[in-house]
């Protein structure tokens, strides 16, 4: 089963460091291993649907069918090693101090961004690790 957290960030600016930190707030997903192995299959199926889609590309089948075919394992077991997501949320910007998304990511103790109403670059820390 797949569980939600709602979680607190601070959010600093990556290029302007003197600015005052605000606050960001995530939800972070934590999978157990039958929800992980659902997820693996997941990807494994919809690659190799890819894969097999791909023999119909005139010429480009010679590359497609091929790298699709490995790419299919290699990211259905970087899905099971997923244990932990970011699935995005909301913050305050330290510059223009507008709200900017979150975009989902991998989970990290550190989570980078770009603010969507100005070119600022984002960095989310964890208040304490978890
Ligand atoms: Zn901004």
């Amino acid at each position: 089963m797949a569980t939600r957290t709602e979680i607190k960030l601070l959010v600093q600016s990556r290029d302007h460091r003197d600015l005052p930190t605000t606050h960001a707030s995530i939800t972070k997903v934590v999978w157990d291993s039958p929800e992980r192995t659902k997820n693996a299959l997941r990807t494994l199926g919809m690659m190799l649907t890819f894969t097999f889609l791909s023999i119909f590309i005139p010429l480009l089948h010679f590359i497609l069918v091929p790298t699709l075919f490995i790419a299919s394992f290699v990211l259905a077991m970087d899905k099971f090693g997923e244990k932990v997501r970011n699935e995005g949320g909301t913050g305050e910007c330290p510059k223009c101090h507008q709200t900017f998304k979150v975009q989902p990511s991998k989970w990290g103790t550190r989570i980078t961004n770009v603010c969507d109403h100005c070119p600022e670059d984002l960095e989310m820390i964890l208040p304490e690790s978890g």
